[in-house]
């Protein structure tokens, strides 16, 4: 494959697209990362919590096919707006989408819409300074906040809102994040899991720093759950956890500012609100083989602050078939299919081939799958119309779309690290849409 003309965009500049861009990249072909934001990185950017600034790291990974390969970035370029599917297919031999599933899930109950209720996508980005949520304005006025599920993304979150803003002010959250943050009153924090403590999503790793918290106490509400699990038959990562609640349940809350409560065997069914929620309404559970089964009992939550972290599914491509149920573009191994034939030359890669699952490194794998039937796939494929750059250069130009090259990220790259110099912190995300574009698009001496 080394020394071809094959020219591959992929769609997405988050993990699973710089991970199959790497792969590509590495047979010689040369790529083009499109992404409809001035500044790459996807989820390491804008779904990692900015508590996790060594989680972050992963970047300098991510950012190689840049520095050292044959792949040019398109950020602020949106696809199905600035450029149709029919433009990448003009332009390239295969196209790659790695564009993860960003929806929010419904619950599906009264009152869900409520304002105050806050699906965990639009909550992560607003903290993490997503250019479409910077004027969210959540709710942090009540002293009672319900997260509902059991994942990874639910104890973020829980953290989050726990942790003082001094604890925050070193990490990557903008100003105006920040000080929404030092003036929120939420003091309790009720996660609301609809299972047992044995069927938790949570990984150990990241359940167990939440107990060491130094601005919050958690409180274990088991219902004596813990004295009768038996960890023989579970998985490492349950028993861990069961371990780890274990040595929290006894233990007496300090008093510190803030509190975390885990709540199981809780199904909300309503919530309720006159214009903002005021009340969650929680039914409890008992299971029967691992299937939940409601009791009738009810319970009360008072809490002016509700998040749903219960999963994703990916926002609908025009131009590509979707699988409602599962929320993904159907695929086999990465070639999206149709009807029960690959569609040529289109291809998934990440959560949208396969749903929100995994950590990470997770993705380096899949992409590479991805990757590798592209691969196989480039010598039967269609010649582009228009197998060069600066075409696609031209045309964006053409459309008036201010488009950001690799050279005008490090320059908002830049930017954000001098900002954060000032507060103490590695950067200080810029999240205006018109300001990132301002500063990666300013003419440079
Ligand atoms: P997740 O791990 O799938 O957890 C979703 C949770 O929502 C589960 O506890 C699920 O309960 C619950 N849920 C689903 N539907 C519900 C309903 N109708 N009512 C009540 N609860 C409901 O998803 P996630 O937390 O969004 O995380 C997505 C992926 O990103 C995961 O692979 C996660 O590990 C990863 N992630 C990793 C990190 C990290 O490594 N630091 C951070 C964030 C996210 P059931 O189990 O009963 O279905």
């Amino acid at each position: 494959m080394r020394g071809s003309t094959w020219r591959v965009a992929v769609i997405g500049a988050g993990p699973s697209g710089l991970c199959a861009a790497q792969t590509l990249l590495a047979e010689g072909i040369s790529v083009d990362v499109i992404d409809r934001l001035a500044a790459p990185y996807g989820l390491v950017r804008y779904g990692v919590a900015p508590d996790h600034i060594k989680m972050k790291s992963v970047i300098r990974a991510l950012r190689e096919p840049f520095t050292q390969g044959d792949a040019h970035f398109f950020g602020n370029v949106m696809v199905g707006r600035d450029v149709l599917h029919q433009d990448l297919r003009d332009h390239y031999h295969a196209v790659v989408y790695a564009t993860g599933s960003s929806v929010d899930r419904s619950l599906g109950v009264p009152g869900e819409n409520l304002d105050g209720v806050y699906g965990s996508g639009e909550f992560v980005r607003w903290y993490c300074g997503h250019p479409d949520l910077v004027d969210l304005d959540p709710s942090l006025d009540d002293p009672n906040a319900v997260v509902v599920g059991a994942g990874n993304v639910a104890l973020d979150i829980a953290r989050v809102l726990a942790k003082s803003a001094e604890e925050l002010r070193t990490t990557d959250v903008t100003d105006r994040v920040l000080s929404d943050l030092r003036m929120s009153r939420v003091r309790d924090i009720h996660l609301l899991i609809r299972r047992g403590p044995d069927a938790m999503k949570f990984t150990p790793q990241e359940l167990r720093p939440i107990g060491e918290l130094a601005n919050a106490d958690i409180i274990v509400h088991d219902g004596g759950l813990l004295d009768v699990i038996d960890v023989d038959g579970l998985e490492r990562r349950q028993r861990q956890n069961i371990e780890t609640l274990r040595t929290w349940v006894d233990r007496p809350p300090e008093g510190k500012p803030r509190r975390i409560h885990l709540r199981f065997l809780r199904s909300p069914i309503r919530m309720e609100g006159d214009g903002s929620v005021n009340c969650v309404v929680a039914e409890e559970n008992t299971l029967k083989n691992g299937q939940i089964v409601p009791t009738g009992q009810v319970e009360r939550i008072d809490a002016g602050l509700v998040i749903t972290a219960i999963g994703y599914e990916a926002e609908r491509i025009n131009a590509l078939p979707f699988d409602e149920a599962a929320g993904i573009v159907p695929n086999e191994a990465g070639r999206v299919v149709s009807a029960g034939s690959a569609v040529p030359d289109v291809y998934v890669t990440g959560w949208l081939k396969r749903g929100p699952s995994g950590v990470i490194g997770t993705n380096k794998s899949d992409a590479a799958e991805t990757a590798r039937v592209v691969i196989e796939d480039l010598s039967a494929s269609r010649a582009p119309k228009y197998p060069d750059r600066e075409h696609l250069r031209k045309l964006l130009a053409g459309r008036g779309v201010r488009y950001v090259d690799w050279s005008g990220w490090l320059q908002l790259d830049a930017e954000e690290e001098r900002l954060g110099s000032a507060r103490g912190a590695e950067r200080i995300k810029v999240a205006e849409r018109a300001s990132m574009l301002d500063v990666a698009c300013r003419r440079t001496a």
